[in-house]
């Protein structure tokens, strides 16, 4: 019998918060769910303290997750607490994640208090926690660079007040994996009372170690790993899920472990995340990227004929590659599309399904081949229950001319409409839809590429903009270049009025 290793995945809050990696409310449950069905133990769901958007996004997840732990990170304070606990409340599992750094830097430049003052706050917040939830992990954050008697005793003080899970995080990434090993050795060898309790890893991968860094803790005696599909993460990232996972499963006789990660759907989880950010993984990236398992040179193609274990060391179907590139065309009947759309977990209800199926069918007369991503995508497509959403564009561009563009906008429950010209046909849109919403702002970021190889694929915009001083990041898909990026623009738009919208409200209160 091997043991369990855990796996938390902070995707949606360590991952989120990362520049790039935004996500609202409605594509963090969509991606909640997909990590239920790929079987993570804990899903830390945001920082709920945070922003009225993070609350409200932890507790539909909360809500509505079936089996998973649904996590809430907290500083050491009490409103923060409070707030973790009551945006996990309605959570089959509720936990809660208390921090509080104890490296001498960011003890005295940060918090600027002492070390046993770090002890009475960490304690005191766990108290807080245990009386409402019976779950709680406890971090001391820089644990990396803390001093190693010092985090034996606020580990012991953290256990005695209740925590049950002790997460050592080397929130710099600054070890090395023989470092990082040791440590958890350490820690798990000194700490009184700490064999009741997992300990887990939260590694960043600065100096490209995470993924080294968690394992290593692995072999020494963690039985929590926290990381993020793709391994989006503040700065350089965290460790990456589907490799951790993946190691573990190809070398049973190293680690004596195993995880309850269903892997077939590990590369459906990663492509899902980036069709909800934008942001593709690369090309190289092991596991998950377009040539991982891809056998070009001749010598490998020549061993794998022969026996496919010579270059191989994962079969691709463990992962999911089989299941990619199923295509559905224009004479696909209800069946294969709810029968396909099931097979990528994703659920219509019936009363949807006969809008849903319109969707497809307008996208297969524009497009040939659909895909998976094509599939995902037009589930979250819900243009229509957004305030703006384009009505009407035309554009007309000519070489060493100004291009013109006329748009229609439906906005609310009105039709709004102009024009106006520009260096080119997005410059053209652009202005016009600034000039018939009233929005301002100064663009800081565009990106276009296409969801699928093909000529007939959906381009997928992303772009950020500036306004009051905060980037909102928006982003817009369409069979047709500008109309993509035209929708990223009005998705921009529809976000900053709902933001105006909720600081409204929070200010009434
Ligand atoms: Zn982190």
């Amino acid at each position: 019998m091997t043991d369990k290793i855990k796996i938390f995945d902070t995707t949606l809050r360590d991952g989120e918060q990362a520049p790039g990696f935004s996500m609202n409310k409605e594509e963090k449950l969509g991606f909640a769910h997909q990590l239920e069905l790929l079987g993570v133990d804990v899903i830390e769901a945001g920082f709920p303290v945070a922003s009225r958007d993070d609350f409200e996004a932890v507790e539909s997840i909360a809500k509505s997750l079936k089996t998973t732990e649904v996590c809430g990170l907290a500083r050491c304070h009490s409103g923060d607490i409070d707030a973790a606990l009551m945006a996990t409340e309605k959570a089959k599992k509720p936990r809660i994640h208390v921090f509080i750094a104890t490296s001498d830097i960011h003890l005295e430049y940060k918090l600027k208090i002492s070390r046993d003052e770090a002890i009475k706050k960490a304690v005191e917040a766990i108290r807080q926690c245990k009386k409402h939830c019976d779950r709680v992990d406890f971090s001391p954050e820089d644990a990396g660079r803390s001093d190693r008697d010092f985090l034996v005793e606020i580990l012991s003080e953290a256990i005695k007040a209740g925590a049950d899970t002790l997460n050592i995080p080397d929130t710099v990434g600054y070890l090395s994996p023989a470092e990082f090993g040791d440590l958890i050795l350490y820690l798990n060898n000194n700490v009184p009372g700490i064999k009741n309790c997992i300990i887990s890893t939260h590694c960043h991968n600065d100096l490209g170690m995470a993924v080294a860094n968690s394992l290593s803790g692995a072999l020494n005696g963690a039985r929590q790993i926290e990381c993020t599909i793709n391994g989006i993460g503040e700065r350089a990232g965290n460790a990456a899920m589907e490799e951790v996972v993946m190691a573990i499963k190809t070398r049973p006789e190293l680690f004596k472990a195993r995880t309850g990660i269903n892997t077939p759907l590990l590369l459906k989880t990663s492509r899902m995340l980036s069709s909800i950010t934008g942001q593709h993984v690369q090309i190289n990236k092991a596991i998950v990227g377009d040539n991982a398992f891809a056998h070009e040179a001749g010598i490998h193609q020549h061993g794998l004929l022969k026996n496919k274990f010579t270059y191989e060391i994962m079969k691709p179907d463990d992962v999911g590659w089989n299941e990619t590139n199923f295509v559905l065309g224009k004479h696909s009947g209800r069946n294969a599309v709810l029968d396909r759309l099931n097979k990528l977990g994703i659920k219509i209800a019936e009363a949807d399904v006969a809008a849903f199926m319109m969707k497809f069918k307008d996208l297969a007369d524009g497009k040939k081949h659909i895909y998976d991503d094509d599939l995902i995508l037009l589930t979250k497509d819900k243009n229509e229950e957004m305030y703006y959403a384009i009505k009407e564009m035309k554009v007309e561009a000519q070489t060493g001319k100004k291009a013109t563009a006329t748009i229609k906008l439906k906005a609310g429950g009105d039709v709004i409409e102009g024009k106006a010209t520009g260096n080119g046909s997005v410059d053209a849109v652009y202005n016009a839809i600034i000039k018939v919403t009233g929005f301002e702002g100064v663009l800081t970021k565009f990106n276009v590429d296409a969801i699928s190889p093909q000529k007939d694929a959906i381009a997928n915009a992303n772009i950020g903009w500036l306004i009051d001083d905060v980037e909102i990041r928006g982003r817009g898909t369409s069979t047709d270049t500008v109309t993509a990026i035209a929708n990223a623009l009005i998705d921009v738009v529809n976000r900053y009025r709902i933001q105006q919208q909720h600081e409204e409200g929070l200010s009434g209160v």
